[in-house]
């Protein structure tokens, strides 16, 4: 597994609500509550992070 932190993550939760605070260093930024909505997947605002809700709708790798 790498990390490319010059891509936006995605990150499978399993809750519908999550709290996005960055990585710290530059890419940090205040903590966030994100609310998905029906699609099961939010973007970040701050940090352009991708979460999607694992099992959801959006969740490309459930199958
Ligand atoms: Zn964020």
């Amino acid at each position: 597994m790498t990390q490319d932190a010059d891509k936006a993550a995605i990150i499978l939760t399993d809750d519908h609500r999550v709290a996005c605070s960055g990585e710290g260093g530059a890419l940090g930024h205040p903590r966030v509550f994100l609310e998905m909505g029906l699609d099961g997947e939010v973007v970040c605002g701050y940090c352009d992070r991708h979460y999607v809700l694992k099992g959801g709708p959006a969740d490309k790798s459930a199958r």
